[in-house]
């Protein structure tokens, strides 16, 4: 993921010892603590929990090594047993092994131009808490809108820590060019923003100083979530999932998915779509060029097509486009061109699958016949392998489960860094 992290909390501990023998043995039990912790939450998303012996077995190492290193994961929290199993045959009963519930989370923050949010995750994948605010942030200032944003960060860190839960970091969904380096929002062209340091904007709060705080794009949050959301409902192994990812909002994001891993570029910046050419001596957009996807299949740019008032929600845009007239031709028009950007990137990356998120799910039955037509007529795959458009299933609340999701996910690769911690 581009989360870009700045660790104030307490990290990896360094080897201690008297030398590199000791150093290499701290590494490999760390290493080995992360591939047991993915066995345990990857089995437990498959819905079939594995015992000691089991994971053994898949990861090929000695079951009393397995059972000290499952051990440490129960004392740091991390990972439950689960009742015993009745053995099938003479022996010990299977104790099937679990991620813990409501134990160790990840804080998602998401900030629209509509919304602010809070969405805390445990390692079972459930959702603890959500608070959503609708807000309209357009003209407004950063610095007070992420005064509003660290309230209700640190009201959700206080709510779930007196429940005994331990917030591992937390994750800043945005929208605009985020530098996963210093957790650094470059630019939001649709809020004017440029320049935030993320991390030191939620620092000054007094409930928040030792969260460690990544921050990401709001697109690239909410392809992680559709990986999840792929794997636990329709069973799809995240390795063999491959789609290019279109969110609709205001402006356009996208992310490449390959093997169940969002692409992020060199620095993150990657699924700009909205800045792909789809009329060389077209429409101005606001990043300086002429003819971007963005004044064509941008939200405000279809509502201002159909001649709706600026304030039509994206199902009153929906719901217009419905019936023959300006609405359905502004979306149609907006199909032709997502279907050419998004040819143009399944030409380049080779991926057999557009999937509509955000603003894009709520229009799918609308735009979907138009970008699939043009995938069909463009994309040099689909002479040999059906090409296929589908609606995310993740809802509103992608981008700030991304940004939990991704918290998590340092964790589990991790977890000696929580060993420890989480007492
Ligand atoms: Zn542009």
């Amino acid at each position: 993921m581009s989360t870009s992290t700045s660790r104030r909390g307490s990290g990896p501990a360094l080897p201690r010892g008297d030398g590199r023998a000791a150093a290499r043995q701290s590494t490999l039990r760390e290493h080995n603590l992360a591939v047991v912790l993915q066995r345990i939450v990857a089995a437990h998303a498959a819905g079939s929990p594995l015992s000691r012996a089991a994971i053994a077995g898949e990861v090929g190492l000695a079951r009393a090594t397995v059972s000290d290193l499952v051990d440490r994961l129960i004392q740091a929290r991390l990972v439950t047993e689960l009742e015993p199993l009745t053995a099938s045959r003479a022996g010990r009963p299977a104790v099937p092994l679990v991620p813990a519930a409501r134990s160790v989370v990840g804080l998602g923050l998401s900030v629209g131009i509509d919304h602010l949010s809070a969405l805390v995750l445990d390692l079972t994948g459930l959702t603890v808490s959500e608070r959503v605010v609708e807000v309209d942030l357009r003209g407004c200032d950063p610095e007070r809108t992420f005064a509003r944003l660290a309230d209700l960060a640190a009201e959700t860190v206080r709510a779930v820590t007196l429940e005994g839960m331990h917030v591992a970091g937390a994750c800043v969904a945005l929208p605009g060019l985020v530098s996963r380096e210093s957790a650094m929002l470059r630019y939001a062209p649709n809020l004017d923003w440029r320049d935030i340091a993320v991390d030191e904007a939620l620092a000054g709060h007094p409930g928040l100083a030792t969260l460690r705080v990544a921050a990401a794009n709001d697109a690239d949050l909410s392809a992680r979530t559709e990986v999840e959301e792929r794997r636990r409902r329709d069973g799809r192994p995240a390795e063999s999932q491959n789609f290019l990812f279109a969110y609709g909002a205001v402006g356009i994001g996208s992310a490449v998915v390959l093997g169940g891993r969002v692409f992020e570029g060199m620095h993150g910046w990657s699924g700009e779509i909205g800045h792909v050419v789809v009329d060389p001596e077209g429409r101005p957009c606001h990043c300086g060029a002429r003819g971007c996807l963005e004044p064509y299949a941008g939200r405000d740019a279809m509502v201002a097509a159909a001649g709706l008032p600026p304030t039509t929600t994206t199902t009153g845009l929906a719901d217009a486009a419905a019936v023959p007239g300006p609405a359905a031709d502004a979306v149609a028009e907006a199909a032709r061109a997502l279907g050419q950007a998004a040819a143009t990137v399944v030409n380049v990356v080779d991926v057999d699958e557009v999937v509509l998120g955000g603003a894009y799910a709520t229009l799918h039955d609308r735009l979907a016949p138009g970008v699939l037509a043009e995938l069909e007529r463009r994309a040099v795959i689909a002479r040999w392998a059906e090409v296929r458009v589908s609606r995310a299933l993740g809802g509103p609340s992608s981008p700030a489960r991304g940004a939990a999701l991704t918290v998590l996910d340092d964790v589990i690769a991790d977890p000696s860094a929580w060993l420890g911690a989480a007492t």
